[in-house]
Formats: C-alpha cells, structure tokens, sequence
C-alpha cells in the first residue's frame, strides 16, 4: 500500500523543532539599516560571508557611512574599496545603480519606509530594483524590517530539496513562494537560520553525513546514506 501523502506544513514545523533541538537556538543576528542591509547582501551575493563582511567594512569605512558619497563616487573608488570581497568591478557599478534608482524614486537614500508596507509591497520595491533578485530581497525585508520574507540560499535550497519540502526541479526562486507558504511567519527566521546551520554541518553539499542527521527519518532524499549495519557475529 502507497504511504499517505505528507502534510507538508507539520513536516517542517517537525524540522525546525529538531533542528533547534539539535543545534540550539538559532543566533540573534543585529537588526540594521534596511539599506546597509541591502549594500551588505548584495556584497555577498556569490562571496563567502567572511570577505563580503570585509568588503562591507571596508567600504562603510572609506566613505564614511555616507551612501550619498558612494552613489556619487567614481566607480573605481568603490571598486577599490569592496576589491577585498571579489567581483568588485560588477558589484561597484550595481551598488551605484541600486543607490541612483533608490533616491530618484524614494527622494532621498532611505530605506526605513519597507518596515511600514505589507511584505508583497516591500518585495515588490526591492524586486524592482536592478540587480535584486528574491534571496537579497527576502534577506532586508527578514533581518532588516522583521517581516516573514524567507530567503533562500543554496543551502536552504539544497536541504529544503532533499527533505522533500520543494520539488527536486523547483529553482531557488520558486522555493521561496513554495517555502514561505509552508512556514509560519513567526518560524521563518529560525527555520532560514536553522537550514543554513543544517547544510553547513550535516547535510553538505557533496556528502551529507546522513547516518548522524536527526532528521533522518523525515527525509526523502533518494540517496541519503544509511547507518552502517552492525556487523554480523
Ligand atoms: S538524511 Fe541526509 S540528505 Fe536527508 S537531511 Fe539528513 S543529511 Fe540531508
């Protein structure tokens, strides 16, 4: 007989239970500037997090905070300044083009205005934005306006994948539609936190070490490693 289909909604609240369990509450990161917070995940697309965040001082540093002197900046200036977190002559004109568009449309260099608007409406602004695409999104309006946006990263994608919440062939894009309406807006940002620490630590991305995952038993990934067998006397 066929097993029952899976009732998608207890399956991840059985997820993040066992993952707060298993690692702890997840780290109560710092509320910042929904702007800075823009400028940062954008240096962090594609970066690893610890030269996007050197590359974020360095470039609060050189200008002082100011992101009126960044917009208006020689490109190679700000080029100069985040060249410590790689891609630097893609992501300087992009963080200047994303300043220009903000402060020709809002009137001045602010982001505060998203705390304020409905979620579709925050997403829809920032979405807008050249060069902003779901996971940049869902990260301001989740660690900077405390809504229920939840981003997906290539861990939450990977992990969200194996466990059987998205379909294999749904895009990071889609899963964020398919996991938000899964997860209850006051569990999106431990199961966001809880994913990543899942996929860093237990299931990689080349080897997931399955036989000491706690989730082991909630997952449909075809091919999770079995426990090894105890071996026969
Ligand atoms: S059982 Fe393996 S594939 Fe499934 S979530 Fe755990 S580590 Fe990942």
């Amino acid at each position: 007989m066929s097993e029952p289909p899976r009732d998608l909604r207890e399956v991840a609240l059985a997820i993040n239970e066992r993952l707060t369990e298993h690692y702890g509450p997840p780290e109560v990161r710092r509320v910042q500037d929904p702007l800075d917070e823009l400028i940062q995940t954008v240096l962090s697309q594609n970066t690893a997090d610890v030269n996007s965040d050197r590359a974020f001082a360095q470039l609060m540093a050189q200008f002082g905070g100011d992101w009126e002197r960044v917009r208006t900046a020689p490109v190679g200036a700000v080029a100069d300044a985040i060249r410590i977190g790689g891609l630097a002559d893609v992501k300087a004109p992009r963080i200047q083009s994303i300043l220009g568009e903000i402060k020709e449309r809002v009137g001045e260099l602010d982001l505060t205005f998203l705390r304020e608007l409905p979620l579709d409406q925050g997403r829809a602004f920032l979405r807008s934005l050249g060069g902003v695409g779901p996971k940049t999104a869902a990260c301001v309006l989740l660690f900077a306006c405390g809504k229920p946006a939840l981003p997906v990263d290539t861990h939450v994608h990977r992990v969200s994948q194996r466990l059987g919440l998205v379909p294999q062939t749904a895009t990071a894009e889609q899963a964020h539609a398919l996991l938000e309406n899964l997860v209850p807006s006051d569990m999106v940002y431990s199961f966001h936190m809880n994913l990543i620490r899942h996929g860093r630590q237990i299931c990689k991305a080349l080897r997931p070490r399955c036989p000491e995952c706690p989730l082991f038993d909630l997952c449909t990934f075809a091919s999770k490693t079995l426990p090894a067998s105890p071996r026969e006397s």
